[in-house]
């Protein structure tokens, strides 16, 4: 049997060689320097924070150099994978607003010249290389079985030995045509194993764009390419894949790191030209005063879906995945406030070798100074969207007094130094639910009153109040002038210095009345500016709840 026989033996049936493909998928029209990038994720669950991270990462990157950015979705892995995976990941994508040029779309549909985008539909394709490469001797049908590479694992952890399919153990690697064909008649089940030319001893230099120069030996294991179920492994499939895709620029996390020796070699056993690597490191997460990768299994906020739900704005996440993405970044928008993310270019040179801490303080703030920026029309709408999904007592609150609400949300917005009130969707109606009526209907002793308690005084304090000083009319100036006015008439302070300086003279000062106002309005003696829920609430509210104290 000759090579070519062999080779159409062991991969039967397939329509179209190398050849067509490397014409089918040619060289990109693509100016000098464009990168073409991609993310590849699994659909094997939820969507990683990390994805997202890379996301990020390499959408700046293809943006800023008239590139393309491209989503390929591996699936190779069928066991592993989940119902629904492929439109979490596109959902994911979308939420985010990280837009890619190429990639799925749906379930079944997907956009670019360069597809398919989804491996489990790509298996003609490996097929067509993998004939070519037992054509030229350099895969070939591997028979041990799990049983035996078990048994081969144990020996080599013996011997403290290297682990892998390499040398002497490799021991199908040298079956003859003739054996290998009895071996398939007589029923044997088989895989197909790229044939390593690479010999351990000698080391070779890889250039990481984000870590450097990095020494490793050369690949001598025999890797599977192609399993038992006709899919390829994520090494083989990465190689046909990013070079029929014209990747430039293979970004992805520094796991692969180590199995570069594997991926050079087979691009050059292909005749491919290999593509610029860089391996950002992961995101991390300190324990005990450890750091650790972030993990799906242990931390909830490895899951993108978890800042969806409680309200974090995409764009404070994605300013926060940009700090972790390029050092500079921070200083960089600081000088650049009103300027778009993508106007920050990404580099390389910034990427963090040893991994970014995790920060949700720092999600935090960013969240705060977004939502402190926009208007408060705006962060209704935003709020109407997130509680449908999440929180529908607060949802049908927010339709039914749309202009109250944005008056709430309005309160201390307009100004130079607009007040951080809120760090997220979710933890807004904690803060201004008392400003709704049906909510409003608080047991007496959880009125946060403070220095004064006494009944007696407050009924005084909000009916001296009511009678004589309030005006709904008052500018806020008009307002505070009556509010000292109040105080003398009551024996309160209403400068706080003299009180400072006599506090034996006065029964208290104009803050302890203000309390006493504000929780009498709110029942919380922490609220928004008092003025402000004086005129949003109206004569009308302020008397009812006044009433229920006097
Ligand atoms: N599917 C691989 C992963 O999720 C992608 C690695 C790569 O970007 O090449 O780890």
């Amino acid at each position: 049997m000759t090579r070519k026989e062999w080779a159409d033996f062991l991969v039967p049936n397939i329509k179209y060689d190398r050849e067509y493909y490397e014409k089918k998928y040619p060289k990109r029209d693509l100016s000098e320097g464009a990168m073409v990038v991609r993310v590849a994720p699994s659909p094997t669950g939820f969507v990683h924070f990390g994805t997202i991270f890379q996301g990020v990462m390499v959408q700046n990157l293809a943006k800023n150099s008239d590139g393309i950015f491209y989503i390929r979705i591996e699936d190779t892995d069928q066991k592993r994978e989940i119902e629904n995976g492929v439109e979490q990941i596109i959902e994911a994508f979308q939420f985010f607003g990280i837009d890619y040029d190429e990639g799925m779309i749906s379930e079944n549909e997907e956009k670019g010249n360069y597809g398919p985008y989804i491996q489990s539909k790509r298996r003609e394709i490996y097929c067509a290389y993998v004939k070519d490469l037992i054509e030229k001797d350099l895969a070939y049908p591997s028979f041990t079985t799990p049983e035996e590479l078990e048994r081969l694992r144990h020996e080599q952890e013996i011997r403290k030995g290297r682990m892998g399919y390499y040398g002497h153990y490799a021991k199908d690697r040298n079956l003859s045509i003739e054996e290998a064909f009895e071996k398939i008649k007589n029923g044997e089940k088989y895989v197909i194993r790229f044939k390593s030319p690479g010999n351990f001893e000698n080391k070779i230099a890889f250039q990481d764009l984000v870590k450097g120069k990095v020494m490793m030996p050369e690949n001598d294991i025999d890797h599977i390419i192609l399993k038992g179920d006709g899919l390829p492994t994520y090494h083989f499939a990465h190689v046909i894949d990013d070079h029929l895709m014209h990747t430039t620029h293979v970004v992805r996390g520094d796991e692969w790191l180590s199995s570069l020796p594997v991926h050079v070699q087979m691009f050059e056993a292909l005749g491919f030209e290999v593509p610029k690597y860089a391996h950002p490191s992961p995101i991390m997460k300190e324990e005990d005063g450890k750091r650790r990768k972030i993990s799906k299994r242990k931390d909830p906020e490895a899951d993108i879906r978890e800042f969806k739900k409680i309200g974090i704005p995409v764009e404070a996440m994605k300013q926060y995945l940009m700090t972790l993405v390029n050092s500079n970044y921070e200083e960089w928008y600081e000088k650049n406030p009103d300027k778009e993310l993508d106007d920050f270019k990404v580099t390389f040179k910034k990427m963090n070798i040893s991994g970014s801490l995790f920060d949700m303080e720092k999600i935090i703030n960013l969240s705060k100074n977004f939502l402190a920026k926009i208007t408060a029309e705006e962060f209704y709408n935003r709020l109407l969207l997130w509680s449908e999904e999440f929180d529908s007592e607060f949802h049908e609150l927010l339709i039914n007094h749309k202009k109250e609400s944005i008056s709430i949300l309005n309160i201390e917005r307009d100004e130079e130094k607009p007040r951080k009130d809120y760090s997220s969707y979710s933890n807004v109606y904690p803060a201004i639910w008392y400003m709704y009526d049906e909510k409003f209907n608080v047991p007496l002793e959880n009125y946060e009153f403070d220095k004064i308690k006494e009944k007696s005084e407050i009924s005084k304090i909000l009916t001296v109040y009511l009678t004589k000083y309030y005006d709904e009319k008052d500018s806020q100036d008009e307002w505070f002038g009556k509010m000292k006015v109040m105080c003398d008439e009551l024996g309160y302070a209403s400068n706080m210095k003299d009180y400072k300086q006599n506090p034996d003279n006065y029964k208290g000062n104009i803050a302890d009345i203000s309390t006493v106002i504000r929780v009498a309005l709110t029942s919380k003696k922490q609220t928004p500016n008092l003025f402000d829920i004086l005129k949003i609430l109206g004569a009308q509210k302020i008397e009812e709840r006044f009433s229920k104290l006097i």
